[in-house]
């Protein structure tokens, strides 16, 4: 079992990930990285203080000096290494629940290494090759503030003046993790007025489990449906994402808001899309009103990056509402994702809920069907009975019929099936969805 999942290193203390893990992953990213400064960030889990502790170890008895930017979200620490050009090192398990944690790279222009940079480290950590402090080469490690350089990365891609005049009002869900030190700030920087919740560090997320998800945000729902904002958003634990409620506190589907957002940054600038296959056709309708293309990949944040690094894209982006726009960094980031929303919404003068009617009327349905690890078997199935389809096998198997269609993929963290349907017309999801489920039932 390769260490790397596709976003790092994750566990339980002493279950899955011991110290010991820590301590070598230090001395390997120490090691495998010629820098002489190597920056370490963490969220606010019960065991953050622990890793934090043994990766600084082992970096610094790797040689390394170590930049300490205390409990920050991914991206602001990803900002810090892009800016200073130096690598570094996050400890948090993002989106999971509060008994896990972990730890990922982060490159020196800020985004995930490549996979081949992780296998290097990774054949350090098993082979234990690393480089040894004498008492008088062993790093020192300093504090450095992160948190305002970030905030004014992200008000480089606004609008500030035009928000400002709009005087917002807001409500937000920190998730009692690390947005907490920024969200707030950034929306004092852009004079909106804010309400909020889950908005104190607690280890143990008492206000709501750390993944932004329709069932975890029901408090932020049922409040923004019973008060007048112009926009609510969720953050995730290390806030690399932000999913977000209109002005009458109806979820806004990830899909349609890379839209928007794509939409709003290609009147900008110009530049190619790359979106995984999982993102419906309102993506393809954006692009060919800009004239410009559209690249496919595998599902996941980290092919994405890869493809816009490979091929200089302008935005990335996931329908579950990530946008990746590497001018700013090559990577989510909720804070930018906020911000560009009230850019939107001041510069077009309407409310968010009718700014997404708008758009053209793409549904996509997501269903996971739980301890399947017959995928192969399911796919042959799917190939013969929808064989008048045409279909591409970019990651798993989408059929396509117009600009409606089935993908299908296994899960890339667990033994399950994960199926999207996406059409204009709900009827075509419907019937789809029963013929799916007899044909794995069957
Ligand atoms: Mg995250």
């Amino acid at each position: 079992m390769p260490l790397f999942g596709t976003n790092g290193i994750r566990g339980v203390l002493n279950e899955t990930i011991s110290p010991e893990l820590g301590y070598r992953f230090g001395m390997a990213v120490g090691t495998y990285y010629v820098d002489k400064k190597i920056a370490v960030a963490y969220d606010n889990r019960t065991t953050s203080d622990l890793f934090r502790d043994v990766v600084v170890a082992g970096l610094l008895n790797s040689g390394k000096d170590v930049v300490d930017l205390g409990m920050i979200p991914t991206p602001a620490a990803q900002i810090y290494c892009k800016l200073n050009n130096i690598p570094g090192v996050m400890i948090t398990a993002s989106h999971n629940p509060p008994n896990f944690n972990g730890f990922k790279v982060i490159s020196k222009d800020g985004s995930n290494p490549g996979k081949g940079e992780e296998v290097k480290i990774e054949g350090l950590i098993e082979n234990g090759n690393f480089n040894k402090s004498r008492w008088d080469t062993v790093g020192a490690s300093h504090k450095e503030e992160a948190v305002e350089p970030y905030l004014r990365e992200i008000l480089k891609n606004v609008n500030r003046d035009q928000i400002r005049k709009k005087r917002f009002r807001l409500l937000i869900d920190c998730a009692n993790s690390t947005t907490v030190v920024t969200t707030p700030r950034l929306l004092r920087l852009l004079e909106a007025n804010y309400v909020s919740i889950n908005a104190n560090t607690d280890s143990y997320f008492p206000g709501r489990e750390p993944e932004p998800t329709e069932e975890n945000i029901k408090d932020l729902i049922s409040f923004a449906k019973s008060t007048e904002f112009d926009l609510s958003v969720a953050h995730d634990g290390d806030g690399d994402r932000a999913v977000f409620l209109d002005e009458k506190g109806k979820m806004i589907d990830g899909d349609k808001f890379v839209a928007l957002a794509a939409d709003h940054l290609l009147d900008k600038y110009k530049g190619d899309l790359v979106f995984p296959v999982a993102s419906s056709f309102l993506i393809d309708w954006v692009a060919q009103k800009h004239g410009v293309k559209l690249i496919r990949t595998p599902v996941g944040a980290p092919v994405i990056s890869e493809v816009l690094t490979r091929t200089n894209g302008l935005l990335g982006g996931e329908e579950n509402g990530k946008v990746i726009f590497p001018r700013y960094l090559n990577g989510g980031d909720g804070g930018l994702s906020l911000a560009l929303a009230l850019d939107i919404i001041s510069s077009r003068g309407a409310e968010i809920s009718d700014l997404i009617k708008e758009l053209p009327d793409y549904k996509l349905r997501r269903i996971k069907i739980a301890n399947r690890d017959d995928f192969k078997e399911i796919k042959a199935k799917f190939k013969e009975y929808y064989s008048k389809m045409s279909y591409d096998e970019i990651d798993g198997l989408r059929l396509l019929e117009k600009d409606s269609f089935i993908l299908i993929r296994p899960s890339g963290t667990e033994p399950a099936i994960r199926i999207y349907i996406s059409s204009m017309d709900s009827e075509w999801i419907d019937r789809r969805e029963r013929e799916i489920k007899g044909l794995i039932t069957s």
